[in-house]
């Protein structure tokens, strides 16, 4: 899977993650407003009938999209859970016996469980290693004996964002731990 191009709204609010034909497309139709990042990529545009040619066209790491269909109105909103991006919050690390482990050795827990009403939102799930989500099983950690070793958090717009994708540019990268708070543990990633 070739990286994702971080395509953001002409005020600088990261709108969505774009392969790179879908950035070919707003390139040939002149949309990009600008560019920040350091990595280009160079795809292959169409063939010029009289020469044969085909045109190449250079495409940065970091656009800007121009129009009012890409302006970012929902800064603020939380953003939608997957366990992707819930296991990669937590580091790997499961809450409760704090080792680490492999993706798929781990499981969304529910903090409250179902059962009690718990939802499956940001701050009621953690991630864990199988043997303590059974240990825990339908309980509350009080009830269950079991200490958080962290506590969960909803990531804001552009932790959301460096969660999503597991291969991040350095420059993307960069552009999007600006937006993440001073004390957030996504920062010991970078
Ligand atoms: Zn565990």
């Amino acid at each position: 899977m070739s990286p994702h191009i971080l395509a953001l709204d002409v005020a600088g609010a990261p709108h969505r993650w774009i392969n790179v034909r879908e950035a070919a497309q707003y390139y040939a139709t002149d949309m990009i407003a600008w560019a920040t990042g350091t990595n280009e990529f160079l795809l292959r545009g169409g063939t010029q009938r009289s020469t044969g040619i085909q045109s190449l066209i250079r495409a940065n790491s970091i656009i800007a999209i121009k129009g009012k269909d890409f302006i970012v109105r929902n800064f603020d909103q939380v953003a939608a859970l997957t366990k992707e991006m819930l296991l990669a919050r937590d580091r790997y690390v499961c809450a409760y016996c704090a080792q680490r482990f492999r993706f798929d050795q781990l499981d969304m827990e529910h903090i409250v469980p179902r059962s009690k009403g718990g939802e499956n939102s940001w701050m009621n799930l953690v991630a864990a290693c199988k043997a303590c989500n059974n240990r825990k099983a339908d309980r509350t950690p009080e009830a269950a004996g079991m200490k958080l070793h962290y506590v969960p958090y909803v990531p804001n717009r552009y932790e959301a964002f460096i969660l999503s994708n597991r291969k991040i540019l350095a420059d993307q990268m960069e552009f999007l731990l600006q937006g993440v708070p001073r004390n957030s543990r996504m920062r010991s990633i970078a």
